[in-house]
């Protein structure tokens, strides 16, 4: 089975619409969301135009501010402090890459963490490893809704998670971990990656390295997740593909996720969920 990115969004984001209208009706109120562009990085601002695009077919208030690469961290600072107060904005979300006189770090502690809608303020990412409720990045949270709508109860599978970034492993290994997964973490200095994977039940791919994971790698009926996005030369152009090589892996599976079209627009899906979670919590509205 290939997942289906596209749809499996496109349904998300009717749940999330639904629920809107129905807080509208109730409350007068609107989640908003804000982003925070720096600079002229063309991914970026691809990125954010799709976000802004998507939180308005849901319903969701959405703005862009924009600044130039010149701007200080101190006034950087100030305009966050000004969201946080701000009783319109229940998602604040600031684009990275940011420049380099700039300490992401520091700007993210500055958000509120109720509005941290891509979750990774240090106290949503302590909530999420103490197994409490908490706003959790918008990637990992994808390929888990994902895995779980092939699968509800993963209790006691085998779960590889190849790749540890702060915005995708780590938060994946919790999630896996919560549904009592047995968990292995492979990165760049794993000496046996393939070996570990031929045993993983679940396999979620976030390294960014073009067709790491082959087919002979791959456990028979297992669930694949392949988060990589990397722009490879062809012969007129360029095309994009993911982490795993899909035509060998494709056959083994259970489900996996194709590249492009799978944890791409779920992610975005995630993003305006958060939003509203963030809002529900702030508004101390009930969380379905
Ligand atoms: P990162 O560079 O921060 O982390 C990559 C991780 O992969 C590291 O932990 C590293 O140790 C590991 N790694 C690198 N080479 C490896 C190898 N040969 N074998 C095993 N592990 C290896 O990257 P990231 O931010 O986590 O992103 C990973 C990929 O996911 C990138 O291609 C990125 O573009 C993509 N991505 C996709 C989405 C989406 O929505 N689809 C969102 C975020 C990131």
């Amino acid at each position: 089975m290939i997942i289906d990115g596209k749809k499996f969004a496109r349904k998300l984001k009717l749940k999330i619409k639904k629920e809107i209208q129905s807080i509208k009706k109730k409350t007068r109120l609107t989640p908003g969301l804000t982003v925070i562009l720096i600079g002229n990085h063309a991914p970026s601002e691809i990125y954010v135009r799709n976000k802004a695009i998507s939180a308005k077919e849901v319903g969701i208030n959405s703005k862009v501010l924009r600044f130039k690469n010149s701007i200080s961290e101190t006034k950087l600072i100030s305009v966050i402090q000004k969201l946080n107060k701000d009783k319109k904005v229940h998602g604040i979300l600031v684009q990275l890459p940011l420049p380099d006189h700039i300490h992401g770090h520091k700007i993210i502690e500055e958000i509120d963490p109720r509005k941290d809608v891509d979750g990774f303020h240090p106290i949503n990412v302590g909530n999420l490893s103490s197994g409490k409720d908490s706003l959790i990045s918008c990637t990992p949270l994808g390929c888990y809704l994902m895995i779980k709508s092939i699968r509800k109860n993963l209790s006691g599978l085998n779960a590889l998670m190849i790749g540890r970034s702060n915005l995708n492993g780590k938060p994946m290994v919790q999630l896996l971990l919560k549904e009592d997964c047995t968990v292995t973490i492979g990165h760049s200095k794993t000496k046996n990656l393939k070996e570990l994977c031929k045993k993983a039940d679940i396999v979620v791919v976030a390294a960014g390295r073009a067709n790491l994971v082959k087919g002979d790698w791959i456990k028979k009926g297992a669930i694949v997740i392949d988060v990589g996005i990397n722009r490879v030369k062809k012969k007129n152009g360029y095309k994009i593909i993911g982490d795993v090589e899909f035509k060998s892996v494709v056959k083994k599976t259970k489900a996996i996720t194709p590249v492009p079209g799978g944890v791409g627009p779920v992610t975005i899906a995630c993003l305006l969920n958060n939003t509203l979670k963030a809002f529900k919590n702030i508004n101390y509205l009930s969380s379905k």
